[in-house]
């Protein structure tokens, strides 16, 4: 369950929208002030491949202040989340673009994977954006590899952020 809003907070929640078609692409969120890091988890000793724990709690996003995503390189930078080896063994520094928002992958929906690099069980942010709105549309890069954080990117530029009003609060 979403922690509950503070009704006094008149901070409001967004809902991310498909720039293209204007689909809705995820439920109202609640911003958190930064991406968190995502929780340890001995993916090596599970007994079953699949998703990490999300990195962002559901009913949230944040905004990664970083580049994020191809292109990479090695060298001077800082080292993503998904710690990506370069081929002398240093991590790879994404040059992509900034400002990706990052939420959890099970807040979005209508999107579809087209999977741009090989991965063993889920889809890695390798090769660039892997989630096609309905519209064919990519719109977000999906993470979600055993061995890799299980977060969903949106990118900044390809979707529109609609700010709604808070709920009615119940139960008061
Ligand atoms: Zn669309």
């Amino acid at each position: 369950m979403p922690e509950q809003l503070d009704p006094s907070a008149d901070t409001g929640l967004t809902v991310f929208r498909c720039a293209a078609c204007d689909a809705a692409l995820t439920g109202a969120l609640r911003q958190l002030p930064a991406v968190p890091p995502p929780p340890f988890y001995a993916w090596w000793e599970a007994e079953t491949p699949g998703p990490s724990p999300a990195t962002v709690p559901t009913g949230c996003f944040a905004v990664e202040t970083g580049p994020c995503g191809p292109p990479a390189a090695t060298g001077t930078g800082v080292v993503p989340r998904e710690r990506v080896p370069g081929a002398n063994g240093q991590p790879l520094i994404p040059r992509g673009p900034k400002g990706s928002i990052v939420l959890n992958p099970d807040d979005a929906f209508g999107l579809e994977v087209r999977h741009a690099s090989g991965a063993c069980c889920g889809a890695t942010p390798d090769c660039g954006m892997n989630q096609l709105c309905a519209c064919g549309t990519l719109v977000a890069t999906l993470c979600s590899d055993c061995c890799l954080p299980y977060e969903l990117h949106l990118a900044a530029d390809r979707v529109r952020a609609v700010r709604v009003r808070p709920p009615a609060a119940t139960g008061t």
